[in-house]
This record gives structure tokens, C-alpha cells and sequence, in this order.
């Protein structure tokens, strides 16, 4: 049982679309959870752009850390029951903590925002855990003065006991099962669904993380290919991605003009931090960088005399993606070449990105850092096998490897330039 000197006189139970109850039944989980850098993450979406191809996707970062909380709190019951005995209690605060302190770094667009400005939200997380003037650590401090450098390091992955970090951090942890399901729900893709009630039966908590029951293979798989369909569809969408690129290039633009000491005025204090010192910025001016914020400079951009961040501020608020093709690095400058034949700056008017340059992954046994996913053969913990020796569908999936490189320009050139048209009429259903 958890520590019965924190535990609340009446439970608080809240509703949620995905998990039907989140169940907070510790003072210090219910005051995280009301702390300030908390409630700012109802202000960060966790999609980022992908509203603007799904536009269902407008769910908060705030809603998916209670989620990752209750998912934690109830793979404890599971592990109670599935090996009694087994789990330590103590640790219950800690894992719990990290479940809804795991993304509280997060700022607006964070994907594209650390590109440009070199930032590192599991830093910030880090940071906001450890730095004493927030509330989350004066709360876990007030607990117990280690807590905070517990849930730190849970976060950093160099937490003692593997399988608390497994549980917020592994192939198949709390946080994906979260994000896919409630990703999956927002966006109103039906195959993104995956039976997380019965996955969480099959969870055996062992020294060196989570292994599953042998009776779960193809619940797991279901999980593997649902992920699989996400990554596809929606995380690497090409309107995503191009809106991403949009983006970029106008935080490019805004930097360019913020150290040529253009406009000034265009730059009011929360936002002209990060732009003067980048990833130095100090915890205290990162956090209050919500999505409105951006919002509001997007809007005040684009009445900028500059017609390069007018008009890209223009693009991104209207909705208006940079079109893309397959390419090869060889073509790179003759692609390139035109978009400035066009009439665009290439360096603000085309972009590339691949499969390596999203935050999301596909299952895959090929990088030796993600442990396989592991099932104990008729129970037995001696006896592991690995999901794709069990399973031909994720098998077939790992060996499909997913790169698609992609160059971004604007949509006028379609209408100008007969190669780019060409190409783009013939590679739109590559992936
Ligand atoms: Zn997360």
C-alpha cells in the first residue's frame, strides 16, 4: 500500500475520455497536479501542428500527463497481482510522480521549436523537477527531500530500479499506450485502438523492466501494428510535416530579424527571451512559452514590413502547407535552384525532413538501445522469447523500415514549374 500518512480523506475521481477515471488518491499527486507548471500544460497541445490536418487534435499536453499518472498507478495494482510481493511499495510516489511530471518540460510546437532553438524539453523537465523556486519540487521536497532528484532521474533514465523507468520509458510504457490512444481518439483515427485493460493483465514487473505473459502475444501485437498505423497516418503525415517545415522557416526568419535588430517591436519581452538567448533561456521565462504565446506573435508577425516573415506567418495561421516530393540527396541543389528559379528565397522557401526527424517511432528491433519486447513462455520468467520470434505480422513490420525523405516548397511553383509538377503528381501515395 502506498504511504497511508499521504493518502487523501476522500479520493478525488476525475473523468476522462480515454480512461474513463483517473483516480488520485495522494495528497502530493493531487497537489502536482494543481501546481502551476502542471495546470501550464493545458496550454501546450500535444499534437502540435497535426490539428491542422486533423482537426479533432486539439488535446493538451495537461490531459495526456494525467493519463501517463493513471496508466502508472494502475500497472502497481497489476504487478500486486500478477507477482505478490514483488513491487515496493515505496517506489509508488516516484513512478507515479514521473508518470505526471514526464512531459512537464514541453513547450509550444516543441518538436520544431528545439530544432531552432536548440533546446531540450526532457532537460527543461529535468530542470523544472530540481530547480527550487518551482512548486513541483517545493511539493516533492515537502514529501521527502530525495523525491525530487528520484523523479529526476527516473526522467534521465539513470533511476536505480529499471523497471520503475520501464514504466515511463520502454517499447511498450505508459506514456505511448497514453498518447496513441488519446492521439488516436482526438484525431478520430479508428486504428489506433488497442485493448490497454488486458495489456496491462499480462504485465509481469521483473528486475530489469516489464515482461509479459505468454497469453498476451497478440494483444501486444495489436498494440505493435496499432502504433505502426499512428506513425503512418498521423505523426508522419505530409501536411504535417509541411506545416512543420512552414514553421521552421519562420522561426528562422523571426531569429534572423531579432539579431539584425529589424523591427524590434515585433518582439515583445516573453517572446524576445528565447530569441536573445536560445537555449540558456532560464526555467523561470521557458516555462510561461505557451502555445498562445506564439499564437499572439504569429498574428503580430504578420503585419511585419518584412514580406518574408509577413508571409510566412500568413502561411502558418491560414493553414497553408509547403507541398512536398520524395527526394534524393543528390537532387538536393537542383531542387533547390528551382525554388529560387521560382522567385522564393530557398533558404526560407523549401526545407527537407525524413522519418528521423520526427519525435515518434515505429516498433523495431534494429536499434540495439530499445530492449525487445519480452514474453515468459508458459509463465515461466527463466524461459523469455522476444515479440518478433512469436509474432510474424511484427516481424514483417521490423523489416519494414520507414525513411521518406521529403523536399518541402511552396504550392504556387506547382503551377510554374513542370518538373516539380511531374514529380509531385506521380509520388503523392508513397507512403
Ligand atoms: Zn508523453
Amino acid at each position: 500500500m502506498a504511504n497511508s500518512k499521504y493518502i487523501l480523506a476522500k479520493e478525488r475521481v476525475l473523468r476522462d475520455p480515454i480512461l474513463n477515471f483517473i483516480r488520485v488518491e495522494d495528497q502530493t499527486i493531487l497537489d502536482l497536479i494543481n501546481s502551476s507548471e502542471v495546470q501550464r500544460l493545458r496550454r501546450v497541445k500535444a499534437l502540435g501542428v497535426a490539428n491542422l490536418v486533423f482537426h479533432g487534435g486539439e488535446h493538451s499536453r495537461f490531459q495526456h500527463s494525467l493519463g501517463v499518472y493513471e496508466i502508472t498507478r494502475r500497472m502497481i495494482t497489476h504487478f500486486d497481482v500478477n507477482r505478490p510481493t514483488f513491487w515496493n511499495h515505496d517506489e509508488d510516489i516516484v513512478v507515479m510522480a514521473a508518470g505526471l511530471l514526464h512531459d512537464v518540460g514541453h513547450g509550444a510546437y516543441s518538436h520544431t521549436f528545439e530544432h531552432i532553438f536548440g533546446t531540450n524539453h526532457e532537460q527543461f523537465t529535468q530542470d523544472i523537477i530540481l530547480n527550487p523556486d518551482t512548486q513541483v519540487n517545493q511539493i516533492l521536497s515537502a514529501r521527502d527531500k530525495d523525491l525530487p532528484a528520484k523523479v529526476a532521474s527516473v526522467i534521465a533514465k539513470t533511476y536505480e530500479n529499471r523497471l520503475v523507468i520501464s514504466m515511463i520509458s520502454s517499447q511498450i510504457d505508459a506514456d505511448r499506450m497514453d498518447y496513441l490512444l488519446r492521439d488516436a481518439y482526438y484525431t478520430g483515427a479508428e486504428y489506433g485502438k488497442f485493448d490497454i485493460e488486458r495489456i496491462m493483465e499480462m504485465m509481469i514487473p521483473t528486475d530489469d523492466g516489464i515482461i509479459f505473459n505468454e497469453a498476451g502475444v497478440h494483444t501486444v501485437e495489436d498494440y505493435i501494428i496499432s502504433r505502426y498505423q499512428m506513425y503512418i497516418q498521423v505523426y508522419f503525415h505530409p501536411v504535417s510535416r509541411g506545416m512543420e517545415v512552414v514553421l521552421e522557416n519562420l522561426l528562422s526568419r523571426a531569429q534572423a530579424m531579432y539579431n539584425e535588430k529589424l523591427e524590434p517591436e515585433l518582439f515583445f519581452s516573453t517572446i524576445a527571451k528565447v530569441f536573445e538567448v536560445g537555449k540558456n533561456i532560464s526555467t523561470e521565462d521557458y516555462l510561461k512559452l505557451d502555445d498562445g504565446v506564439f499564437t499572439t506573435a504569429f498574428s503580430i508577425w504578420r503585419d511585419s514590413k518584412d514580406p518574408v516573415l509577413s508571409d510566412l506567418s500568413r502561411r502558418f495561421l491560414d493553414r497553408i502547407p509547403f507541398k512536398s516530393i520524395p527526394y534524393s540527396e543528390s537532387k538536393l541543389r537542383s531542387l533547390e535552384a528551382e525554388v529560387e528559379a521560382g522567385g522564393f528565397d530557398k533558404f526560407y522557401y523549401s526545407g527537407t525532413n525524413n522519418a528521423n526527424n520526427i519525435p515518434y517511432k515505429s516498433y523495431s528491433n534494429r536499434n540495439k538501445k530499445n530492449k525487445p519486447i519480452q514474453f515468459a513462455i508458459g509463465g515461466d520468467l527463466e524461459n523469455q522469447k522476444g515479440l518478433s520470434s512469436l509474432s510474424t505480422i511484427v516481424k514483417a513490420l521490423d523489416d519494414d523500415e520507414i525513411t521518406d525523405n521529403r523536399f518541402f516548397f511552396p504550392k504556387e511553383l506547382l503551377e510554374t514549374d513542370d518538373n516539380l509538377k511531374k514529380i509531385y503528381a506521380t509520388s503523392r501515395r508513397s507512403i
